[in-house]
């Protein structure tokens, strides 16, 4: 048996597991696709203190060899549901098989919805961004294109348009959905071109070489080629909490509801990281409640010794 399960092995769950290991506690993470995240997509990270620059798959393996050295276990698995057992352990359960803990850290982070176009996928972090704070630098002086037309799309399209050539702002709709003082903004900028009722439809270039524009579809099914050095898709993230959901309070998008102590509804049950309800969501603040949680999880586990 394990001191401490933690679901999901991106920032929040690897720092998660080294302030646990720390503390003396086992620990075992639980990854179903790639240790360290969300991160391992961006080629380039400069807001990570200590590091000026750094690809975020090194920043993934520095996390994960640190995990290693302080005795972390890593298991390759989907975490598909959470057991809470009489003796009030818990247990994982994965189609490899089960692993019980004392309490249960849920790091499983948010994915960003894609657009379902082809070769997605391999676009992200080449030339595909979700982030303009973390990804605009790289368009300084050059187009990009924003795809959505809620507060996050606007709120991106406008970082971007203090730093780039053009920004195209591709809206499904016909008016844009978020809130109207920041519609004024957008509109208001000379370097900002709002496409209504449009659809992406294909990014031109390659994944090894970039994005070079991006092909949209208007109502009337007319296609044209906008210029497009970057893509900034914003329709919205996707918290991975679904399997959970018995075990914690979820909010109406999905977030694991929880205080800035990363507890949740269950004792025992934890939450760290982008799968929680909170309006940052960067390496900084999912590393921040993975060393909250962890040493939450060692209190909790300490005073409930069986
Ligand atoms: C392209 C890109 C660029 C970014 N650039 C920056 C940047 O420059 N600076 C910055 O600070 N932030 C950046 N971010 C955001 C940053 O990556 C996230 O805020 C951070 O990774 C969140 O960490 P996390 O551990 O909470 O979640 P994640 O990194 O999402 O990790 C969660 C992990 O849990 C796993 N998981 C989910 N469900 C299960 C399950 N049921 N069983 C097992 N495993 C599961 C997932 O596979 C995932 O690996 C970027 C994100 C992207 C996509």
């Amino acid at each position: 048996m394990t001191d401490i399960l933690i679901v999901g092995g991106g920032p929040a769950g690897l720092t998660a597991a080294i302030y646990g290991l720390r503390a003396n506690k086992s620990v075992t993470v639980i990854e179903k696709d790639a240790f360290g995240g969300q991160i391992t997509h961006s080629p380039k990270v400069e807001n990570i203190p200590g590091f000026e620059e750094i690809t975020g798959i090194e920043f993934a393996e520095r996390l994960v060899d640190q995990a290693l050295a302080q005795g972390a276990e890593m298991e390759a698995a989907e975490v598909t549901g959470i057991r809470a057992n009489e003796d009030g352990t818990f247990t994982a359960i994965t189609e490899e098989g089960e692993i019980d803990g004392r309490a249960v850290i849920l790091a499983t982070g948010a994915r960003h919805r894609l657009l379902g176009l082809p070769d997605e996928e391999a676009f992200v972090g080449q030339g595909l961004s979700f982030c303009a704070v973390c990804d605009g630098a790289y368009y300084r002086d050059r187009d990009v294109a924003v795809i959505g037309g809620g507060n996050s799309a606007m709120q991106e399209a406008l970082l971007l348009a203090d730093l780039c050539h053009k920004v195209t702002v591709v809206q499904n709709l016909a008016f844009l959905t978020g809130e109207e003082k920041l519609a004024a903004q957008l509109r208001s900028r000379p370097n900002v071109e709002i496409l209504y009722s449009t659809l992406a439809a294909k990014y031109l270039g390659s994944p090894t070489d970039g994005i070079t524009g991006l092909v949209v579809r208007s109502e009337s099914g007319e296609e044209r080629t906008i210029p497009a050095d970057g893509v900034f898709v914003a329709v919205g993230l996707e918290p991975q909490n679904a399997p959970f959901a018995d075990w914690i309070a979820l909010d109406a998008r999905g977030y694991a509801d929880s205080d800035e102590g990363c507890t949740t509804v269950t004792p025992g049950i934890f939450v760290a990281g982008d799968c929680r309800s909170k309006r940052i969501r960067q390496v900084t603040t999912a590393a921040a409640d993975g060393a909250v949680a962890a040493l939450a999880a060692c209190d909790w586990i300490d005073t409930n010794k069986k």
